[in-house]
């Protein structure tokens, strides 16, 4: 029998976002303040031969998918390194990366012939200026990193969308043009109360109901499916390939269905992006645990799993920054 890891409210648990690096070459208003500069030390960061050992721990429980994060995943030295640690670890069969794409175009072949199949990339807007105001970065690099990823056959490339009123949400429809046209996936986020800077966007939220009306009003939309364990709900535009997978954890929150965990850089795990309730690996890894503790470890910190966040009710509960946790 395969190991199968169930949280308290019998939800399996097969999917860890693994963040390599808490710093980040943007700084996206939603997300990380502009003058930020409160990452932790780089010898705080669990080395490749750690993750190695606490990601083969919940390989051996039953985890199958694992998404590298951060922080932005491509500055962390040795990534394709790690990829291909990763890659082969047994039980691991779904191995992902979500970027910023500003370091891509460099990174996607080595990224590619390491393992990883699947990459999400964000991308708020198509408008350089307005990329310069939302990321304080450029859009003509994330555009190289999304051209290059296409080139070294990464399959799907998902496009991610924060939507946020008065800033964006008169793209969406120039977004959906783009990705019919590169053969994107395309996903809508819901901007989270996560950090002082993600409360601070909450004056911007929009339901993303509200978006798929406007579509509508553009493109006919029908049922879609994509392959993927996350929380996005799909539709397919007719009469072409484009999904659009809309995530909404305010306006339809997807915590019962909550099949994940986050790692982060540090060796913390957090299990939920909503709440404080985590488990610190590095003092176990540190102190020379063998194998066994550490799956006892991670059975342990699954049990402290919390049934859902609180964004609604308790907007100003999460201090940590989205890049912090692991996004
Ligand atoms: N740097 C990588 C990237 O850009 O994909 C990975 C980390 S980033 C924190 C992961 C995702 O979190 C991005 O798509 C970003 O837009 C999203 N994000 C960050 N803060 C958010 C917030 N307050 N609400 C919703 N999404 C947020």
């Amino acid at each position: 029998m395969p190991a199968i890891l169930t949280d308290p409210y019998g939800r399996r648990i097969d999917y860890v976002r693994l963040s390599v690096t808490d710093r980040c070459d943007l700084r996206c208003l939603y997300c990380l303040p502009e003058d930020h500069r409160d990452f932790a030390k780089s010898d705080a960061w669990l080395d490749f031969d750690e993750i190695e050992r606490v990601i083969g721990a919940f390989a051996a429980l039953g985890v199958q998918r694992v998404r590298i994060t951060g922080g932005e995943p491509l500055v962390r030295r040795g990534l394709p390194l790690l990829a291909t640690r990763l890659a082969r670890l047994p039980g691991i069969s779904d191995l992902s990366l979500s970027t910023n794409a500003v370091g891509l175009a460099r990174h996607a072949a080595a990224l590619r012939a390491a393992g990883i199949g699947r990459i999400n990339v964000s991308l708020d807007t198509l408008q350089p200026a307005r990329f310069k105001a939302i990321t304080r970065g450029r859009l003509d690099k994330v555009l190289a990193g999304l051209m290059a990823a296409r080139a070294a056959g990464f399959s799907p490339i998902k496009i991610n969308m924060v939507v946020l009123r008065g800033i964006n949400d008169d793209e969406t429809v120039d977004m959906v043009e783009f990705c019919i046209e590169h053969g994107f996936t395309l996903r809508f986020i819901e901007t989270m109360p996560v950090g002082a800077t993600g409360q601070a966007a909450t004056g911007h939220y929009i339901d993303l109901q509200e978006i798929r009306k406007r579509i509508e009003r553009r493109y006919t939309l029908v049922p879609g499916v994509m392959p993927g364990g996350g929380p996005a709900r799909y539709v397919q535009v007719a009469g072409t390939d484009l999904r659009i997978g809309f995530i909404t954890p305010l306006s339809q929150h997807f915590c019962a269905t909550c099949n994940r965990v986050r790692l982060a850089a540090d060796g913390r795990l957090h299990l939920c992006l909503g709440q404080e309730h985590s488990y610190d690996f590095r003092p176990l890894l540190r102190a020379g645990a063998s194998d066994r503790e550490l799956q006892d470890a991670v059975i342990e910190a699954i049990a402290l799993k919390p049934e859902r966040h609180e964004f609604n009710e308790k907007p100003h509960q999460v201090v940590r920054f989205m890049a912090t946790t692991g996004g």
